[in-house]
């Protein structure tokens, strides 16, 4: 029944398939027999595979156990659920927190819970398909408003009648690297009364000394503003969290089903979040060497002429195509590099996305701009 649907994905070049690793997410990672440099991994300063971070879950497993057995409104929160709630309500400036499952879970149950039938949502066209399914979910009539474009958001205010609005947007567009322009949605929040949620999973850890977005913009949280933000990004971790004023936090509580209907966090995963959020606020040169790489990278794709979008270590060079995109990605493997190719309906545009780390060495970018170069003069990109 879906053979030949799967054949025809094959024939287009979208078909996908699951590539595991044997080794920790880090500097290289071996797929299939093969010791590969990784440019494919979230894990932006590598506190997943951290001696310090596994010491953490260690810990937690023999105090807690592996699994936590209930909901959290039931009784699989534990101190450390708590106490990693705290530590986010501080890092993100906001008077509460509360953890979701991940950020899935968190967009798809809090999007809902902010908006219903009765309510609009603006939505930038890149949004993370999180944001786009949360958007589904609620019912609420939606807005899409070009990319980063503000006016044409302003303008698409005036559809809104009398209804409760939200504003929803990716801080750090996931497949294309750019920030969302957060001054002026701020400003258009504050003007139309709307509430504004800001998916920050790529900024957390990574922007602002780690604070994210709105610290880098210079940005201060508002009663109207939600920030939600990932634990398994730069964290290295696993699940999310949105940070907010109280009363926002206590109507997810009570309202986002995802929250509500789903097993919590097993408590080691949450030792690893709050071990990763002590090292980057004690750490400074773990950020500093993420942006270092990251400014070689796109220094080197300038001096090279290959222009990408990008303002942050997620760096994707559009290909225009999927089987091009597929067929650069195969290229680059044969380097000994690892960056796949992201094709459609992840994005309307193919590309190779490459995300750079910090554990990355100052050879490990001169070899991928080596192989960009040899790509680029054989016509690849
Ligand atoms: C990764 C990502 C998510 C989903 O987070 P998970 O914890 O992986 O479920 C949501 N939004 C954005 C922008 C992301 O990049």
């Amino acid at each position: 029944m879906f053979g030949e649907r799967l054949r025809e994905l094959k024939e287009r070049g979208t078909l996908r398939s699951i590539r595991d690793r044997c080794t920790p997410q880090g500097r290289t990672i071996e797929i299939d027999g093969r010791t590969l440099l990784n440019f494919a991994s979230n894990d932006y300063l590598g506190l997943s595979d951290h001696p310090a971070v596994k010491r953490a879950v260690t810990a937690a497993v023999e105090q807690y156990g592996a699994g936590s057995g209930a909901s959290r409104l039931l009784s699989g929160g534990t101190a450390l659920h708590r106490r990693l709630e705290a530590r986010i309500s501080d890092l993100k400036g906001t008077e509460a927190a509360v953890l979701f499952n991940s950020g899935y879970a968190a967009n798809t149950g809090a999007v809902p819970a902010l908006a219903g039938p009765d309510s609009v949502i603006f939505s930038d066209e890149l949004n993370h398909a999180s944001l786009i399914d949360g958007c589904r979910l609620s019912k609420a009539e939606v807005f899409i408003y070009r990319h980063r474009d503000v006016g044409h958001l302003a303008d698409l205010m005036g559809r809104r009648g009398k209804r409760k609005a939200v504003i929803v947007t990716d801080s750090v567009f996931s497949m294309d690297g750019d920030i969302a322009p957060l001054a002026e949605l701020m400003e258009a929040a504050s003007v139309h009364e709307a509430l504004l949620y800001i998916d920050d999973a790529h900024g957390t850890g990574v922007l602002g000394s780690g604070r994210g977005v709105l610290s880098h913009l210079g940005l201060s949280p508002q009663p109207f503003v939600i920030q939600m933000g990932t634990l398994s990004k730069a964290l290295g971790s696993y699940g999310a969290f949105i940070a907010a004023s109280e009363d926002t936090v206590g109507w997810l509580i009570n309202t986002a089903r995802t929250l509500i209907y789903s097993t919590a966090l097993p408590a080691h995963v949450i030792a690893a979040s709050i071990e990763a959020v002590e090292m980057i606020l004690t750490d400074r040169s773990l950020i500093a060497r993420l942006w270092n790489n990251r400014d070689l990278l796109a220094g080197g794709l300038a001096s090279i002429g290959i222009k990408t979008p990008s303002e942050t270590p997620i760096i994707p060079l559009i290909v225009g195509d999927d089987r091009r995109a597929l067929e650069a990605s195969r290229f680059l493997a044969g380097r000994g590099i690892y960056a796949p190719a992201i094709r459609r309906p992840a994005v309307k545009v193919p590309r190779i996305r490459f995300t750079v780390s910090a554990l990355h060495q100052e050879e490990d970018i001169q070899r991928l701009l080596e192989a960009l170069k040899e790509a680029r003069d054989c016509g690849l990109l």
